[in-house]
């Protein structure tokens, strides 16, 4: 008999949606390139198209200033690379340290271009103050990035009092709100967002694809050079079928995340009560009152992420720490560094992350299992793989 699984890992990535795969079967027959004049590049293209004005409509947005990814990475890499190009004359980054990779890198990487970098500070629940980004924003700043909702504790930040002071002050704003997007109401068109960033397979469509949502008005150098699509912005074609996915995705991310937050919410606080009831000397990392509903994070002390992940996984749960491992010996969670967490408690983490098809059930089997994880965990560790994303 095969073990059931309990999957709590949707920050990762979460089930297709059956009508976005649908959606996407369907656009799939479809052969022509969209940059074709022919019949069937307009039917892709009309594919697109519509795609495109769903999720602007859906974002409130205008259809130009949707643009069509591979996912939240790239997204976030056209972003920041595109912007700070853009502005050779402003040569600083302001960027939060609890970014994701998908942000940390590029700037890290435009850091050893020579672009001065300004790191913000998170408090003890990663949360950004405002004021530190207010004093930060001089006008040497190209651009300032920080997250709408971190993937690991899932803190959420204030983006519109960010947003309002990057506008104030002249400043393009980036945001990735990859995690935030189902779960939260995502103002795309808030004033002082110059660009956000959405991958699909975070909210149900497939994996592969995501949205850049940028300004009319902003003006960011091509990572990719080519056919020049996607306002020149994205260069390559459009894939029709992810797009009329991702836009199944989006609408349902919009219209059904309240209740899907209120559900969610329900099983995490479940959970988060449960570990530190049952786990003892468990800490949690995350806090319902500033964290993503769908997010419980927690530190066991003496244990190993890495192994704790293992044992769970032989017992059929599925989740994901916050260590991250290239050499074998593994790096305690750079969020949690910067939220001051000890790095001996920061290396014992796991991240629950509850979705769509989370249940009771789940919960109670992770509580059921947990606590001879640990126990058994905080024994052995050998750890040996990245498991946050
Ligand atoms: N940004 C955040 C906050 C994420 O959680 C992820 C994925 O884990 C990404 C960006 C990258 O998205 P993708 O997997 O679509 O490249």
């Amino acid at each position: 008999m095969t073990q059931p699984r309990t999957y709590v890992d949707h920050a990762a990535s979460t089930p297709m949606l059956p009508s976005a795969a649908d959606a996407w079967q369907r656009a799939s027959r479809h052969v022509g390139n969209p940059s074709s004049l022919h019949g069937s590049g307009r039917a892709a293209r009309r594919i697109v198209e519509e795609s495109r004005e769903s999720i602007a409509d859906d974002l409130g947005m205008r259809p130009s200033e949707v643009i069509f990814t591979a996912g939240g990475t790239e997204a976030d890499n056209l972003a920041i690379k595109g912007l700070a190009w853009a502005a050779p004359d402003r040569p600083r980054i302001v960027c939060s340290p609890i970014e994701h990779r998908a942000v940390l890198d590029p700037v890290e990487w435009l850091g050893e271009q020579g672009r001065p970098i300004t790191w913000l500070g998170v408090d003890a629940v990663g949360r950004v103050s405002v004021d530190d980004v207010i004093a930060h924003l001089d006008v040497d700043v190209a651009l300032c990035t920080v997250m709408w909702a971190n993937n690991e504790v899932g803190t959420i930040q204030p983006i519109a009092e960010i947003a309002a002071a990057c506008a104030d002050a002249g400043v393009p704003f980036h945001t990735d709100a990859v995690q935030a997007l189902g779960q939260l109401p995502v103002d795309a068109g808030r004033r002082g967002i110059t660009s956000l960033a959405l991958s699909g397979h975070k909210i149900g469509a497939p994996v592969g694809v995501g949205v850049l949502v940028l300004d009319r008005d902003a003006r960011v150098v091509p990572v990719l050079h080519g056919g020049g699509q996607e306002r020149d912005v994205r260069s390559g074609t459009v894939d029709a079928a992810s797009s009329a996915a991702m836009a199944v995705a989006v609408r349902h991310a919009v219209t059904e995340h309240q209740a899907h937050a209120e559900r969610i919410a329900g099983l995490r606080d479940a959970l988060a009560a449960g570990i530190v009831g049952r786990v003892p000397g468990a800490v949690l990392n995350s806090t319902a009152e500033v964290s993503l509903p769908g997010h419980v994070h927690a530190s066991f002390p003496g244990c190993e992420g890495d192994a704790l992940l293992m044992l769970l996984d032989a017992s059929g749960v599925e989740c994901s720490t916050g260590s991250a491992c290239t050499s074998g010996v593994p790096e305690p969670s750079h969020v949690l560094l910067a939220m001051g967490v000890d790095p001996a408690l920061a290396r014992g983490s796991l991240r629950f992350s509850l979705g769509r098809t989370s249940t009771p059930d789940d919960v109670e089997r992770i509580l059921d299992v947990l606590p001879r994880a640990v126990e058994r965990a905080s024994r052995a560790g050998s750890p040996t793989f990245r498991t946050v994303s």
